[in-house]
């Protein structure tokens, strides 16, 4: 009920008013496995999430819920256009929009855990020797399945951070403006020509977008030779990133008080911002007013990465 009514609240907000008067969840028994978002009903498997208790790393019941309430709008307001790529504004944007809802509702740490799931998933399940850019994505490869829901919402996720929400969000409205009622069905190449001029820098735009959605690149850090130093009453980290994977993305770099790799919330933390091309490295240099323990990469989880879990490295302060 909290995520459902969140929906109707939120989506309407960000995307497009909710034209119907009701919404619901169908629960059916787990003779199948799967849940669907019918305009204003959402069948929903007993065996997937419905009887799933929450924990603070995963909440199942509300991340279908979230996902399957976004497909009122993207996938039945808007209804993509059959061909490589279409399926992408229904799976990947719900996804999207479910990691949305649940950083609205349940706060950051939520939504990190929540995108985290997703990274490992693509991680584990992609075919690297098989894997299609977003734009040609049909279905009839392997590993085409996890490309199409956690590249694609990740993919979306990134894109907001590049354009900054308020753009993203008048951008997707006219998206579904110029689409809901259009015989003449969008494909992601429609969709980003809509959202390229809502974009703050077109040319960052680009850069993101030829990598996400033409391209197969994902990045992927390693931290070397962190060491830390006190100078007066600071103490000075410095290391080196280098970005073993493919492509290249502006990304945070933190040192922390909390020897987890997951710092709480509003934990002392330092950050700076790198940009390693594919196979380069970066110097960073952190100062901070505590005795750091850990140096991060990402530590917001804002960039789709693979083997998160490495990039990172415990320190000694002197
Ligand atoms: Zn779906």
């Amino acid at each position: 009920m909290r995520g459902l009514e969140a929906a109707r609240r939120y989506y309407s907000e960000w995307f497009h008013p909710f034209p119907w008067a009701e919404l619901k969840l169908s629960e059916f028994a787990g003779l199948d496995n799967y849940a669907q978002g019918f305009p204003t009903d959402i069948t929903f498997s007993e065996s997937i999430g419905f009887l799933t208790l929450p924990t603070p790393e995963s909440n199942a019941v509300l991340l279908v819920t979230a996902h399957e309430a976004a497909h009122q709008w993207w996938g039945n307001l808007l209804i993509p256009g059959k061909g490589p790529g279409g399926n992408v504004l229904s799976e990947g944007l719900s996804h999207y929009s479910a990691l949305k809802l649940i950083e609205q509702l349940d706060g950051q740490e939520a939504r990190r855990q929540t995108a985290k799931r997703m990274e490992e998933r693509y991680g584990k399940d992609r075919r690297v020797d098989a894997e299609q850019p977003l734009v040609k994505l049909d279905g009839s490869r392997d590993g085409d399945t996890v490309v199409l829901y956690e590249k694609g919402g990740w993919t979306f996720w990134m894109l907001e951070d590049v354009m900054g929400r308020d753009a993203m969000h008048a951008g997707l409205q006219a998206f579904l403006k110029q689409y809901m009622n259009n015989a003449d069905h969008p494909v992601l190449q429609d969709f980003l020509a809509v959202m390229r001029p809502f974009a703050p820098s077109p040319e960052a735009f680009d850069r993101f977008t030829r990598q996400a959605f033409f391209e197969v690149v994902v990045p992927e850090y390693r931290v070397t030779d962190a060491r830390v130093s006190k100078e007066g009453g600071q103490w000075v980290t410095t290391a080196t990133v280098t970005n073993v994977g493919a492509g290249r993305m502006p990304v945070e770099v933190a040192v922390t008080k909390a020897a987890e790799a997951a710092a709480p919330q509003g934990a002392a933390r330092a950050v700076t911002r790198v940009e390693p091309d594919a196979g380069g490295a970066a110097r960073v240099t952190l100062r901070s007013g505590f005795a750091p323990e850990r140096l991060v990469v990402d530590p917001d989880v804002r960039v789709l990465q693979l083997r998160r879990d490495q990039a990172q490295a415990a320190l000694t302060p002197p």
